[in-house]
């Protein structure tokens, strides 16, 4: 009986991965910014999490210079659950 350990499959993962959002969107307060750091120092899946959405945000604010429109934060919200879903099925 193996356990995965290289997805985010606690409730603590799913709630940080959320965060992000806010996290990068610069709308935390600085002790849930702290939290969220102390999350990605210690968890990897959240952290590569962190990094695909901060090179998505800085892609999307050199060509829009202007906020993420939402329907495209939905879209890869969707594509991260779905991402987690995949893995959490083939192990
Ligand atoms: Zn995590």
């Amino acid at each position: 009986m193996t356990a995965p350990s290289d997805y985010p499959s606690q409730p603590d993962c799913r709630d940080a991965l959320e965060t992000l959002y806010h996290y990068l969107d610069g709308e935390l307060t600085d002790g849930r910014r702290q939290e969220i750091k102390h999350h990605l120092e210690r968890c990897s899946p959240c952290l590569e999490a962190f990094d695909f959405e901060a090179e998505l945000k800085m892609v999307i604010a050199r060509h829009c210079r202007d906020r993420v429109p939402d329907h495209l934060r939905v879209r890869v919200v969707m594509a991260l659950a779905e991402a987690s879903r995949q893995e959490s099925q083939s192990g």
